[in-house]
């Protein structure tokens, strides 16, 4: 079997990471399974995401658009579900539109309003999350918690999209507690949506530095790209 530059063998460290996840749904109480694992296959060969597909997987995430749409070409034989989870250029809407899945990463009326416009009408509309920056950090992309409600009432109006959640990337932080706040805020911010009125069924959020965390905090899918495929370069 193929190493990884890493060491484990790709296979040995997927295993990990789903022991990891059933291990924290025990401990918090989520029912089993209520957590989807979605690898980040971002600057990994479309061969390793064959292996994990094999393993049992049909998503993966990616964030960046021309590496995503070459990968997909070349597995199109497997019929793979696709996450988007990057940020979002306006010239890169229509792209997305017609070969994603998901999109994770909508953040603004303009992105959504354009990707809606441009999901072509053969396919089911596109499943999105908004991304709301969570943590206040200036260089990060998200909306506010302050916009998100009417973001949110807007998204939720585009005939092309199926807003499904929030998803977040909380600053890099090591205590436990500390992280399991600020997954605690999108959780908040989620249920004080479906107050309103919204159905918002998934929280995506936790990656493979703070996975316990997310899943202790309501995640319904962890982003995990390194602890699956080895540190990436
Ligand atoms: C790269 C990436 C991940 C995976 O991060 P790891 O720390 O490698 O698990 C998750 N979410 C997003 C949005 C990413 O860009």
């Amino acid at each position: 079997m193929p190493e990884n530059p890493s060491g484990a063998p790709l296979e040995q460290r997927l295993a990990r990471v789903e022991t990891r996840l059933r291990e924290a749904e025990r401990r918090f109480h989520r029912p089993p399974g209520a957590v989807q694992l979605l690898p980040v296959s971002k600057t990994r060969p479309a061969a390793d995401i064959a292996r994990v597909a094999r393993a049992g997987y049909h998503a993966f995430g990616e964030s960046y658009l021309q590496e995503a749409l070459g990968k997909q070409q070349e597995l199109a034989a497997l019929g793979l579900e696709w996450h988007f989870i990057g940020p979002i250029q306006s010239n890169k809407t229509q792209a997305i539109a017609r070969h994603f899945d998901w999109v994770h990463s909508v953040d603004r009326e303009k992105i959504a309003r354009r990707l809606s416009a441009q999901r072509p009408p053969q396919l089911a509309p596109l499943n999105v999350c908004l991304q709301v920056n969570i943590s206040g950090e200036a260089s990060k992309s998200g909306c506010t918690p302050d916009e998100l409600p009417a973001l949110a009432a807007g998204v939720s109006e585009l005939p092309g999209l199926r807003l499904r959640g929030l998803m977040a990337i909380p600053a890099r932080e090591s205590d436990f507690g500390r992280q399991r706040a600020a997954f605690r805020r999108l959780r908040e911010a989620r249920d004080a949506l479906n107050a309103a009125g919204l159905a918002l069924d998934t929280l995506s959020m936790g990656m493979s530095g703070d996975l316990e965390a997310a899943v202790a905090e309501g995640a319904t899918i962890v982003r995990v790209g390194s602890d699956i495929f080895g540190p990436r370069k």
